[in-house]
């Protein structure tokens, strides 16, 4: 490709192009097989253990590579029936320790039932959670039961992205969750549902 000086700098000053990367993808450049390749000769002697993120009780599948005993890399597990090899950035990012409320109430911090099975909702009700953006790699099965038909209510004081996927937002005032639970309950005892 020719190219003139003033050309090149005009590019790597440009919006979104500040850095050598930019640069190049500013002039059309595919660095994507560049950087499968890169990833590849990363991972390509390291041993693969497989695993579970940890981070939130979703429990996504992972496959952690390690070479002399040192993490390399880790990727989402494609086996795993819900997260399909997928990692949310929260996983991607950090490799910690369980979520302390549910590893404090029930010893270690998993899921209390299998995501995925919300794919099979008739309703969901989703209470004090921004679950779209907290937890974008479960959320997909409530999205797969609304386009199955499932009707989903949110239950939260701010309007989120959660809420914006839903049928109805109930925008309760933050400390009345108990309340509000309460007169679900009475609502439908009177109504005969069981
Ligand atoms: S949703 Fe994210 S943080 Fe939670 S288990 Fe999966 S990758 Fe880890």
């Amino acid at each position: 490709m020719d190219l003139s000086r003033r050309q090149f700098l005009q590019l790597s000053t440009g919006a979104g192009a500040g850095t050598a990367v930019g640069t190049l993808v500013g002039l059309g450049v595919n660095l994507a097989p560049a950087a499968t390749r890169a990833q590849h000769l990363r991972i390509q002697d390291a041993k693969v253990t497989p695993s579970v993120c940890p981070y939130c009780s979703v429990g996504c599948a992972t496959l952690v590579h390690t070479i002399d005993d040192k993490i390399v890399n880790i990727e989402g597990d494609p086996r795993s029936p819900h997260n399909e090899g997928t990692l949310c950035p929260k996983g991607t990012a950090i490799y910690q320790s369980s979520v302390p409320g549910l590893g404090t109430r029930l010893g270690r911090g998993a899921a209390t039932m299998y995501p995925r099975n919300l794919e099979f909702a008739d309703c969901l009700v989703i209470e004090g959670s921004n679950m779209a953006e907290c937890h974008p790699v479960a959320f997909r099965w409530p999205m797969q039961a609304k386009a199955n038909g499932a009707k989903l209510i949110h239950v939260d004081p701010r309007f989120t992205r959660t809420s914006a996927m839903t049928a109805l937002h109930a925008p309760i005032r933050a400390g009345t969750d108990i309340a509000f639970l309460g007169g679900l309950r009475c609502s439908l005892r009177h109504s005969g549902s069981r």
